[in-house]
């Protein structure tokens, strides 16, 4: 399926959304999946390797080949269908979460899984198996997933449902770009019968307390995550804020239905309708520089109670699952250095104790966490995946421009991960930067690698199919 069309090339900086790993590599945007074909076909006749890249928003190494090829999906970004009957939508890899709930709402549907981001590329969610705050209800992203074409590397355009291979198809979402390129995705939404949700602030005193919340509330919440102050000690460690949303029943929110328009939905762009969000990252940026960061989380959890008082209330889908879009470039605030997450998924049986030694382990280095985000998930049918029937404990860092500082926290971190593997624990390639490739099979088993590998082998035999991730884990 190529052509003869010359492919234009240029030299980017090409980094993760951490701003602390990745590098120069050469970029191509390409609009068709004949352009993907000639790539393919001109990266593999000059003996190198290239890196699928969606919309850039892995924290760490999964979408950047440093001194390498880049295939940036970000052009391909057309919703080819969206049925009103059923939401299901047909994507190109490069239509964001945000492109597909602004289609979808105003039929009554939203997609059954998004990222705390709504930036993340349909590609991209599809590759890395993305799950939502409602992991432990609805599965991961790939559950939504009806069929995909995928451009191998061998220059075929294969369709794929769970039917027609399964062995593919469970391998080639949450195989992190290894196998092929998505070129369409069919992706079932779920329906919603009001614009807004029914949220819950609930204030957890501490690990345990927050653990039990999750275990109280699972079976009949829609979405439930919690905050955590990494820096409360003591009693306190492990204290924060859970909130738990639920959607309404038909006819339960009559008002709400106006907030079907998606231009209701959008996180505003200015605070209290007069500072512009992209303003509050140097005051973040302060914060942290001036380690004030314990005082802005001792802040937020004592307004916590304010919140748990007046829930529940009401908040639009989009405001709820995109908090972080409310303030553009937070990352900017960690520069020069950047940062990283450090995302452990740890069996229920081992969460208390494993979450507990991870949080005093940080107090003892003191490499403490700006921000930790607790979810309950459970197991999906994918190869590669990174769900347990358990918690995850999402703990961002910001990363030292100073080279020693730097890699005293990537020791931590892989201290920290010695404790979670041994617990059973597994891995979430979106949110890593420090495992190694020893790392690799003790996250999926011996089994699961193997099986990854001789898949690997038969779609991508040249091993085109490289990132600085793959490499670090010696895929
Ligand atoms: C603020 C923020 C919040 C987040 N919240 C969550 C969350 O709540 N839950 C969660 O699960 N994740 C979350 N993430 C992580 C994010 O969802 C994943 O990293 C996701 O994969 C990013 O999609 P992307 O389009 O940016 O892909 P990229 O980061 O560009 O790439 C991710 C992987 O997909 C591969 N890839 C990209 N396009 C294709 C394609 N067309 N075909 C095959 N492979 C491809 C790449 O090679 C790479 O391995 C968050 C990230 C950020 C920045």
């Amino acid at each position: 399926m190529t052509t003869t069309a010359t492919l234009s090339w240029c030299f980017e900086d090409v980094r993760g959304f951490g701003m602390c790993v990745g590098g120069k590599a050469r970029v191509l945007r390409p609009t068709t999946a004949e352009q993907i074909a000639d790539a393919f076909a001109e990266v593999k006749k000059d003996g190198g390797s290239m890196a699928l890249r969606g919309a850039g928003c892995s924290y760490g190494d999964a979408a950047t080949k440093q001194g390498g090829a880049v295939l940036d999906l970000t052009q391909m970004n057309r919703i080819l269908a969206f049925d009103p009957a059923t939401g299901v939508a047909t994507v190109e890899p490069g239509v964001t979460v945000r492109d597909l709930w602004r289609r979808a709402i105003g039929h009554g549907f939203w997609p059954r899984v998004v990222s705390g981001t709504m930036a993340v590329s349909m590609g991209g969610a599809a590759a890395m198996n993305i799950h939502g705050k409602n992991n432990f209800a609805l599965g991961s992203f790939g559950e939504c997933i009806r069929a995909f074409e995928l451009l191998t590397p061998r220059g075929e355009l294969v369709r794929c449902t769970r039917e027609s291979d399964p062995a593919l198809f469970h391998a080639a979402i949450g195989g992190f770009g290894m196998l092929g390129c998505f070129t369409k995705l069919e992706i079932e939404t779920k329906r919603v019968h009001s614009g807004r949700l029914r949220v819950w602030g609930i204030v957890a005193k501490d690990l345990a307390h927050n653990l039990q919340i999750l275990e109280d509330m699972k079976g009949e919440a829609d979405y439930l995550v919690s905050w955590l102050d990494l820096h409360g000690k003591g009693v306190a460690l492990g204290r924060g804020l859970m909130h738990r949303a639920d959607q309404f029943e038909p006819g339960e929110d009559p008002e709400g239905l106006r907030y079907l328009d998606p231009l209701l939905q959008d996180v505003p762009a200015k605070l209290f309708g007069l500072v512009p969000k992209g303003w509050l990252w140097p005051g973040m940026w302060g914060a942290v520089h001036l380690g004030q960061v314990n005082l802005v989380n001792w802040l937020k959890f004592q307004a916590g109670f304010r919140e748990e008082r007046k829930s529940p209330y009401l908040q639009s889908h989009g405001a709820f699952h995109f908090l972080l879009d409310y303030v553009p470039r937070w990352q900017w605030m960690t520069k020069p250095g950047g940062l990283i997450q450090f995302q452990p998924f740890v069996p229920k049986a081992e969460g208390e104790r494993v979450l507990r030694t991870l949080i005093e382990k940080c107090h003892q280095t003191g490499f403490v966490p700006y921000l930790g985000v607790l979810k309950r998930h459970k197991p999906d049918p994918f190869l590669m995946t990174h769900a347990v029937d358990g918690y995850s404990l999402a703990m961002d860092f910001a990363v030292s421009a100073q080279k020693s500082r730097r890699e005293q926290l990537w020791a931590h971190c892989r201290d920290m991960a010695e404790v979670v593997l041994a617990a059973g624990g597994r891995f979430y390639y979106a949110k890593d930067a420090v495992l190694q490739a020893s790392s690799f099979p003790r996250v999926h088993g011996e089994a699961a690698v193997q099986q990854f590998r001789t898949l690997k082998a038969k779609w991508d035999p040249d091993r085109l199919l490289q990132t600085d991730l793959a490499t670090r884990m010696g895929v």
